[in-house]
């Protein structure tokens, strides 16, 4: 007999399954999504290995994935010929968890507490319903969509099945079939697949069996699964059989002419790649030939993720060459600041058996890179010049990441056109304007954008810099996010005009201005009171000493009794702060 091993899942795992298990229900569906991905990654990646001519058992298999059903066994099946595993891998893959970002993910959420407790081993999955729903029902719709979103990948499979077998075998040529079996409740065993039952392993990859659970038998009704495999696999490049019939049947989306394809097809195809449940906020499908020919299909989005907490890393573009997957989340296709849009590249332009390690230093991935963000960039702009309230949707979800673009030199003034921000034209908060807006509305003569950094509206209104211009009649940016200064730090003008703090505001400049409302003049200040004010500065200087260089009179306020301000040319005092704290 072949030998026979008892491995206990890692902790964390034990907790994972706890969740999946219980407050997924209202999503069940989802775990043949994650089966059915999985057989296609793996299929991609023998592909791919093909593709640069590696030798791989089988060559003449097809690549496929088929579903089959056996009722009166209650088993649910999925091969695939894709690139198997070998006994390693599947202690190492099936075994951990391989999201660092999940344990995380649950503290946040509020998962962990109540959980621990129970997670002693086979308790996980194991442990009744009823005290599973009670310790876990504030977090399920949070989990539910949450989950839903990024995919909770094998392990989903446990929501639907009480035991499951995976049956491997390893594309390397020569390579034995082993079998990994679990009931999910916090071990696993592998085993090799001997002599006598080596025939009915698969020949190359892997076949998942899934006993169903009785409160699941939909899942072995074949309609049912077929119309899951359209919802949710309907673009996976491979043919996928449910009970010998193809049911995918849609090609890749992206080399369709624009012309053809209806919104309805952009918006499954949405849905697909992101797990998203709504439709995108942008579609941006472009097709270049000059200076180097490639396809794109790509989403912005309606919110953003750093809501979400984790997966800050899980961004990029789906990179292919002639419809071959060659690397997912690509991050040289499109700049940081710029990461919430989704989608995929692919071009004829490159090998196919390019390797990855130099995929970063490629001229052709570059040119590709900065052709890309030119279209994304373009596309905003449009956008913004058509459809304000939309644009204004799009700020708020990602005005956050794409303000870290002011590194980006090569596009600064597409950059700079595209910001938004608060001023003190609006009537609240929520208002937006651009630069150009501004400038629109700026005085005869005025050669400055003036900004001032608060943490909120009210905050901005207080501070004493702001008198002059209110009193002038000037409009200022609100910058509310430490960022803000950044950029205007980076840009330093825009167009003819030079952006500016107000405390650094040019006093003889400002008072150039005509006022908007009759000036309430000022007692000028009388010679015979001026040794009364020598005195007092003098006192004040002497109280906070070095902390200031001087103190002197000024004309420049009128509701407040003093204010701060720095040498001009130096930072601004919020700007500071900021590097005091980085300092640190
Ligand atoms: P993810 O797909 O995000 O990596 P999963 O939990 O879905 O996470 O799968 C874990 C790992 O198990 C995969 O990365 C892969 O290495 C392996 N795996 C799962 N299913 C298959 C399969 N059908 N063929 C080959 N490897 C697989
Ligand atoms: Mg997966």
């Amino acid at each position: 007999a072949a030998a026979h091993e008892t491995h206990e899942f890692r902790t964390e795992v034990q907790k994972l399954l706890h969740i999946i298990t219980h407050s997924l229900y209202t999503n069940r569906e989802i775990f043949l999504r994650e089966l059915v991905s999985n057989a296609s990654d793996a299929l991609d990646k023998l592909r791919f290995f093909q593709s640069r001519g590696d030798a791989v058992a089988n060559p003449d298999l097809p690549l496929d994935i088929t579903i089959t059903v056996d009722k009166d066994a209650r088993i649910l099946r999925i091969a695939d010929t894709g690139v198997g595993m070998t006994r390693q891998e599947l202690i190492d893959n099936l075994g951990t968890i391989a999201r660092s970002g999940s344990e995380r993910f649950m503290a946040e959420h509020g998962m962990g507490q109540g959980l621990n407790g129970g997670a002693k081993a086979g308790a996980a999955a194991g442990d009744a319903d009823g005290e599973a729903a009670s310790s876990t029902s504030a977090a399920p719709t949070d989990a539910a969509s949450i989950i839903g979103r990024f995919g909770v990948g094998f392990y989903s499979v446990f929501m639907v099945a009480d035991t499951v077998k995976v049956t491997s075998r390893s594309c390397q040529p020569g390579a034995t079939a082993h079998v990994w079996e679990s009931d999910g409740s916090g071990s696993f065993s592998v085993a090799e697949v001997d002599g006598a039952s080596d025939a009915a392993a698969p020949a190359r990859g892997t076949i998942i069996e899934a006993h169903i659970k009785e409160d699941a038998s939909e899942f072995l009704e074949r309609h049912r699964l077929e119309a899951i495999v359209r919802t949710h696999s309907n673009f996976l490049p491979f043919p996928i059989m449910v009970e010998g019939e193809r049911v995918n049947t849609t090609p890749a989306l992206w080399r369709e002419p624009k012309f053809t394809v209806t919104a309805q097809q952009y918006e499954d195809f949405y849905k697909y790649l992101t797990f998203d449940s709504g439709a995108p906020l942008e579609t941006i499908h472009v097709s270049v030939d000059a200076p180097v020919q490639f396809t794109a299909l790509m989403f912005v989005p309606p919110h953003g993720q750093e809501l979400f907490g984790m997966g800050r890393d899980r961004w990029g573009l789906d990179l292919y060459v002639r419809r071959v997957l060659i690397q997912r989340e690509n991050k040289d296709l499109l700049p940081e600041y710029l990461s919430f849009v989704k989608g995929v590249v692919d071009t004829e332009d490159l090998p196919l058996n390019i390797s990855r390690e130099t995929l970063q230093e490629n001229v052709v991935i570059r040119k590709i890179g900065q052709t890309v963000t030119k279209q994304v960039l373009g596309h905003l702009e449009k956008l913004a010049a058509s459809d304000a309230d939309k644009y204004a949707e799009f700020w708020r979800g990602h005005g956050k990441v794409f303000k870290l673009g002011h590194t980006d030199w090569a596009n600064r003034e597409k950059f700079a056109g595209l910001l938004r921000c608060n001023t003190s034209h609006h009537d609240d908060a929520k208002g937006l304007s651009s630069l150009d807006d501004y400038i629109g509305r700026a005085r005869e003569g005025q050669k400055d954008i003036w900004y001032i950094s608060a943490p909120n509206r009210e905050a901005a209104r207080l501070n004493p810099h702001l008198e002059i211009f209110r009193k002038k009649g000037l409009e200022v940016l609100f910058l509310y996010e430490p960022i803000d200064e950044f950029v205007m730090d980076a840009l330093g003008n825009y167009k003819d005009f030079a952006l500016k703090a107000v405390e650094h505001a040019d006093a003889a400049t400002l008072d150039a201005f005509p006022t908007v409302e009759e000036r309430k003049e000022a007692e000028p200040l009388a010679e015979s009171d001026a040794p009364a004010f020598d005195a007092l500065l003098a006192r004040m200087k002497d109280l906070l000493g070095d902390k200031v260089t001087e103190v002197r009179v000024s004309h420049r306020l009128s509701d407040s009794p003093a204010c701060l301000v720095s040498p001009d040319g130096s930072v601004t005092s919020s700007m500071e702060k900021l590097l005091k704290v980085m300092q640190r």
